[in-house]
């Protein structure tokens, strides 16, 4: 596509590999609107797209990506094995859905989407098959999400290459310093899920919307920007990935406009306080199989 000038900067993973910091997430898009949705995001200007096998919405992105005109080399694909799909066959078999859904023969980021803490040897059999699937030039990069550093432990005990990405729940309520630290020990990116703190607002957790937040909204009016362009500030300051969601056109334009201001150190340090401990999404240890658990289907 012509005419986008791209001022997203990229991120360069454990690997070698280059990711835009800036990505842009269809968690709970229905698939009949994720077509326009990542259209849109890609005419905005965003080049990494954040979706899983467990979204049902694999086939509609990369329709969408087909459809815009952007080459698919410009696009960094960022997808997720979930659970039911765990084990070495079981893992390798899930690439071959998820590209074929995707409509790629490539995929830039392939991440395991939770560890599953009961049945560790899945998780490090699945994890092997990610190995596989980087030596063979099927993935780009390989990564995990909700991974605490246990876990982490746990699966380098068995794992010969270091994952690019863990994907975790951080945004100004719940920011994960501990995770985060883990990370960066290990040389692995931090990436933010929830980057804006959606599910504070779309589930209640009982901290309340961090949309609302004073401290972020003073922060925000003082840039003339907004609640949501100011967490977006401080992840790409603090040098983690972000992945927002939208189904609207101009939500999707304003999360991507925040290459043009600065947080400074003081606004940083009184968003850093903000945390509150509560985790949004599931308690990675309770997630089981059992509970969890649903069929991927075929391509
Ligand atoms: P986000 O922090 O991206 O927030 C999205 C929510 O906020 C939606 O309800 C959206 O509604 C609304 N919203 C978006 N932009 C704005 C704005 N500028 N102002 C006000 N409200 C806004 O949360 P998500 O939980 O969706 O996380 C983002 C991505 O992270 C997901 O799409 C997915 O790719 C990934 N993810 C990964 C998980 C994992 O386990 N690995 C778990 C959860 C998410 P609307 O669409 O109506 O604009």
């Amino acid at each position: 596509m012509e005419g986008v000038t791209n001022p997203v900067p990229t991120l360069t993973l454990n690997n070698g590999v280059e990711m835009p910091t800036l990505g842009y997430g269809v968690f709970q898009t229905p698939p009949d609107e994720t077509v326009a949705a990542v259209e849109a995001a890609l005419a905005t200007g965003y080049r990494h797209i954040d979706t899983a096998a467990a979204y049902g919405n694999e086939r509609e992105v990369g329709e969408a990506i087909h459809r815009s005109g952007v080459e698919r080399s410009d696009v960094f694909l960022e997808t997720k094995v979930w659970i039911s799909d765990y084990g070495y066959d079981a893992t390798l078999h899930a690439f071959d859905k998820s590209a074929g859904k995707l409509g790629v023969e490539v995929i830039d980021l392939l991440i395991l989407h939770q560890p599953l803490p009961t049945a560790f040897e899945r998780t490090t059999e699945a994890y092997r098959a990610l190995e596989t699937l980087l030596a063979d030039g099927k993935v780009r990069a390989i990564g995990v999400s909700n991974f605490m550093p246990d876990h982490l432990t746990r699966l380098m005990e068995h794992a010969s290459i270091v994952p690019a990405v863990n994907q975790v729940e951080v945004h100004p309520y719940f920011a994960q310093p501990d995770v985060q630290a883990a990370d960066a020990d290990r040389g692995i990116l931090t990436q933010a899920w929830s980057p804006i703190g959606g599910i504070t607002a779309y589930r209640d957790t009982g901290t309340g919307s961090v949309f609302e937040d004073p401290t972020i909204t003073t922060i925000a009016e003082a840039h003339g920007k907004s609640a949501a362009q100011v967490m977006l500030r401080w992840h790409l300051q603090a040098g983690r990935s972000a992945i927002p969601k939208s189904v609207k056109a101009h939500r999707i334009a304003e999360n991507f406009d925040v290459f043009d201001f600065e947080l400074t150190p003081d606004q940083i340090t009184a968003i850093d306080a903000l945390d509150t401990g509560v985790r949004g999404g599931p308690e990675p240890a309770d997630v089981t199989l059992e509970a969890f658990g649903r069929d991927i289907p075929e391509a």
